[in-house]
């Protein structure tokens, strides 16, 4: 959705942002479609002063899947932002402070991007996920499979540690 930013930035009404947006086709590093439902983008731009600022916030049902156990599931992502929107070229680049060119903002842009820079690096299912056996595949979090401790690259790990010593 572009946003025509002329009334506020003359000083005019507020404007609110209500609408839903679909990244549902929008593939991140790592081949997946988190998106793939609906984004909820509530925000208000205002004119303080002469300071227009943004507030919004964006939240879906985030569709991912499990670093350890490779299960997918699903988490709420609400993610808050702010930024003071200009239409003047800055001679320094800031963070909050959003150049819209023309006095029109691309809010579907700024939300997207706000929303890939807030997926962790790794995904995990619960805390305490067990993850799968690196051998047998299974997963251990519906119980023990049976490989052997000693197959275990963890326990070989040690092993080859303890032999080192001697
Ligand atoms: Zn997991
Ligand atoms: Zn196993």
């Amino acid at each position: 959705m572009l946003v025509n930013l002329k009334d506020v930035f003359a000083g005019g009404a507020p404007v609110d942002i209500d609408y839903t947006l679909d990244l549902s086709q929008l593939e991140v590093p790592g081949g997946t479609f988190p998106f793939a439902e609906a984004v909820r983008v509530l925000g208000r731009i205002e004119n303080h002063a002469g300071v227009v600022t943004l507030e919004a916030e964006a939240q879906t049902m985030l569709h991912v899947i499990c670093d350890r156990c490779l299960s997918p599931f699903k988490r709420n992502l609400h993610i808050p932002f702010q930024n003071i929107l200009t239409d003047q070229q800055l001679d320094k680049e800031n963070d909050h402070i959003l150049v819209c060119m023309g006095q029109v903002l691309d809010m579907d842009l700024l939300v997207t991007t706000n929303l890939v820079l807030a997926l962790p690096m790794k995904e995990l299912c619960r805390p305490d996920c067990k993850g799968i056996c690196p051998r047998c595949g299974k997963d251990l979090n519906s119980g023990p499979c049976n490989c052997k401790p000693e197959g275990h690259p963890a326990f070989l790990k040690l092993k080859e540690l303890l032999e080192d010593e001697q």
